[in-house]
Parts: C-alpha cells; sequence; structure tokens
C-alpha cells in the first residue's frame, strides 16, 4: 500500500492551488458582486486542461485520471465551492455521461465542445416530487413522433440551466414500466419549448443558479437518445456514481479551506490578550477538523484510485460522499464558531463554506440515502453496487 502522491499529482495539485488562487480567488468577487456567469474564468479553466482530466486526449482530455480530477475538484471547491459546481458539470456529470453512453457521433459532437467550454452543460434528472426517489417522482414524458421525441414536462433545481448549451435530460417513454420506462436523452437549449427560470437561493447567490425548467411540445430528433430506451435510470445512477467522486472532492476541499482560514484566524485573532488558537476549546476544534479532513480525503482518493483501476467502486463513493459531507457541515459550522461574529460577514469566506457544504450534504445522494445504500450492502440485504458499470473508456494505466 502507497499513500504517497505521484510526482504528476503533486505538480497538477500546485498547478491547480496556484490557478484557483491567482484566477479564482483574486477574481471571482465581482462576479459575485454583479451575479454573473463566471463565463470567462471557466474558459480560463478549460484552457489549462481542466476538464479534460478524464477523457481520452483523441476527444481533447489530458488523461490524468480520476486521482488528479479529485485533486483539482478540490483546490477549485477550496477556492470557491461555486466554481466546484461547475468543475462537475463541465469535467464529470455531462460529458463524461456522454462518453460513457453516447454513440461515436455524439460523443464526437458534444464531449470536446464541452470540456473546452465552447458548450456549457447540465443534468435534468430532479423533479419536484423528490429528488431522492428520482425514478418514483418522475412525470416528464418523452413521446417518439416520426423521427422525432416529443418532451413535456419540469425539472427543479437544474444547475446552470439558464447558461447551458445542452444537457442531459431524464424522461419516461413508458410511463408504465417504473424505473424501466425511464430514458436519457441529450437536449439542446436553443430549440422552441425549453423555458429555465431561476430559483431564488440567497444564500448561494446569483453568480451560478439553479432552475426550474419547462419543457412544453419540446422536439429533438430521435438520434438525441443516449443510451437505449428504458436505459435512464441506469444512466443517471452510473452518472450519480461518477459525481460521487468529485462531490466528496469538493466537500474536502471546502473542509480544507475552513481548516486554513481557522488555523490563520485563531493565530491572528487576540482575545483576552492572547490569540483564540491559544485557547483549549479553539484546539479542540482545530484538532477535529484538521484530522477529520484529512479522513474524508483519503477515502475519497481511495475511491479515486480505484477508478483509476477501472473499477466503478460505487460502495467506496458512497462513503466517500456520506463521510466528507459529514465532515465539511462540521468543519464549516466550526469555522463559524472560530471566526464568531466576523464569519458571517462578506470579507471572509465562511459562510459561503457553511452554505455549500450544507448544500452538498443533501445534493447528489442525501446523507440519508448514502446511509441507506451503505447499510443495507454491509448487510448483505441489497446490492448497493447494483449500479456497478465499467467505463467504457478506461484511463488505468
Ligand atoms: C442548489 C442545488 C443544485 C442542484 N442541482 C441539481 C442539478 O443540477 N440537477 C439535478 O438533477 N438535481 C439538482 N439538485 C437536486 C438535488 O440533487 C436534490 O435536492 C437531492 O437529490 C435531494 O432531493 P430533494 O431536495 O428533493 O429532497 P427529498 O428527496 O425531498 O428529501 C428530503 C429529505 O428526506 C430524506 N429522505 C428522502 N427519502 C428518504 C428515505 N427513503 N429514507 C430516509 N430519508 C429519506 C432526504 O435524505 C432528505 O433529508 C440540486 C439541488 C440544489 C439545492
Amino acid at each position: 500500500m502507497n499513500f504517497d502522491l505521484s510526482e504528476e499529482n503533486l505538480q497538477v495539485k500546485s498547478m491547480a492551488a496556484s490557478f484557483a488562487q491567482n484566477e479564482i480567488a483574486a477574481k471571482i468577487k465581482e462576479y459575485e458582486k454583479e451575479g454573473r456567469f463566471p463565463r470567462e474564468i471557466l474558459r480560463k479553466m478549460a484552457d489549462v486542461g481542466m476538464f479534460g482530466a478524464t477523457f481520452p486526449e483523441k476527444y481533447g482530455g489530458s488523461e490524468l485520471g480520476f486521482l488528479n480530477l479529485a485533486i483539482i475538484a478540490e483546490e477549485i471547491s477550496k477556492a470557491h465551492p461555486a466554481l466546484g459546481y461547475a468543475f462537475n458539470m463541465q469535467a464529470m456529470t455531462c460529458p463524461f455521461t456522454i462518453l460513457n453512453w453516447g454513440t461515436e457521433e455524439q460523443i464526437e459532437k458534444y464531449v470536446s465542445r464541452l470540456i473546452k467550454t465552447e458548450l456549457i452543460g447540465m443534468f435534468a434528472l430532479t423533479e419536484s416530487g423528490g429528488g431522492s426517489d428520482a425514478a418514483g417522482s418522475m412525470k416528464t414524458t418523452a413521446r417518439l413522433e416520426g423521427d422525432e421525441y416529443v418532451i413535456n414536462g419540469s425539472k427543479t433545481f437544474i444547475t446552470f440551466a439558464d447558461q447551458a448549451d445542452v444537457g442531459i435530460l431524464f424522461a419516461k417513454t413508458d410511463v408504465n414500466a417504473g424505473h424501466r420506462g425511464i430514458s436519457a436523452f441529450i437536449i439542446e437549449t436553443d430549440r422552441p419549448g425549453y423555458t429555465a427560470k431561476p430559483i431564488e437561493i440567497s444564500s448561494l447567490g446569483k453568480m451560478m443558479q439553479s432552475c426550474e425548467v419547462f419543457f412544453e411540445d419540446y422536439r429533438i430528433p430521435k438520434e438525441n437518445l443516449l443510451g437505449k430506451e428504458g436505459e435512464g435510470f441506469k444512466i443517471a445512477m452510473n452518472a450519480l456514481d461518477y459525481g460521487r467522486l468529485t462531490v466528496p472532492a469538493r466537500l474536502v476541499g471546502i473542509a480544507q479551506g475552513c481548516v486554513d482560514e481557522s488555523i490563520r484566524y485563531a493565530k491572528e485573532r487576540v482575545v483576552g490578550g492572547k490569540p483564540i488558537g491559544e485557547y483549549q476549546m479553539i484546539k479542540q476544534k482545530i484538532a477535529v477538523m484538521v484530522v477529520e479532513t484529512e479522513a474524508a480525503r483519503l477515502l475519497t482518493y481511495r475511491s479515486a484510485y480505484l477508478k483509476d483501476k477501472g473499477e466503478a467502486a460505487t460502495r467506496e463513493s458512497s462513503y466517500s460522499k456520506y463521510f466528507a459531507s459529514e465532515v465539511a457541515v462540521k468543519a464549516a459550522r466550526y469555522a463559524l464558531e472560530i471566526f464568531g461574529g466576523n464569519g458571517i460577514t462578506d470579507e471572509y469566506p465562511i459562510m459561503k463554506y457553511v452554505n455549500y457544504a450544507n448544500m452538498l450534504h443533501f445534493g447528489e445522494g442525501s446523507a440519508n440515502i448514502q446511509r441507506i445504500l451503505i447499510a443495507d450492502d454491509a448487510l448483505g440485504w441489497k446490492n448497493a453496487n447494483r449500479h456497478n458499470i465499467k467505463q467504457r473508456f478506461p484511463l488505468a494505466r
């Protein structure tokens, strides 16, 4: 067993950290203030190859693999958790799902343009009836009419739906077949019948928004079906499996941000004649944050390592998603306690960490859902590894 990061991993980490500092942390405030989508920053991230880490070179990728992907996600999310969201979408959820399930034509048409940010992507699964029961709550339908699918229905909380050019959409092609009636589609947002309406979430700001999305007799060519009819649920679960690599990495980034900021502040802030870091109850919090963040990172790296070997690592990804979400929420709460009143001002990033840690705690499979999967797997009652589908283009080296 080797716990060392390779020379390449260290180089990627250092590149991502300095990019995050110089191009994100230093510039993001103006986008936040104006509530403007940070397209220029995303383009720069694409230019240095960040979104292509897990893609083959022939589609414009850099073949750096999943561990490097996790390392980049952590650094980006630490600099600004909202950019971690964009990273997830452009580097993983949207293009990687197309890579894994698309035809050669679909891959050629969309993947390299997504990882270059010529196209902005989205992933439209959740409906208002409950994200935790994506299949049971799905009312959106797709009906084949000649050479086109006609889509009707609505989705909610779809991030970037107001900015996206393309997306993966899940809809029922057979309303009587339960989750086997769900199909996946690659949609283009410039077609008639598509409307995205941002949802007010003041805690996350207006820079990157999640939206309600409405489909009214929205038509796409039948070639835009992703995978086969009825494979949509499998595709969604497989996509979430991969998301459960980048989401924990982003949560580790948030937790590490809390650790770094808290350590700096605990040394600087003098109360009662000494730096607050000298008080035992502050030390206790810092100790817990440091150790738990490192433990979450190790779990995350392990699932990345297994994915780099070509394994699905569904179980390990659940472990890391669950644990990292608990750790990040706790670290954010501790950081807030350490900062006191200053923590809730915009001068410091603590509230951003609090809000995004809380959001990611339930996003892409809530902590409860992870607990259910993990416990059922441990009890041997259900196969939590049931979506154990190998990636079609393993980058294992
Ligand atoms: C800012 C933001 C961005 C998002 N972006 C996207 C996106 O881009 N695309 C997308 O498709 N979705 C997106 N989502 C949706 C997100 O994935 C869902 O919020 C998540 O899946 C949880 O679903 P829900 O919010 O409907 O909660 P619910 O499913 O209503 O669950 C509510 C609570 O009940 C618990 N619960 C539910 N079922 C069980 C059970 N069987 N046992 C025990 N507890 C249970 C849950 O753990 C949770 O605590 C986003 C959400 C937010 C807030």
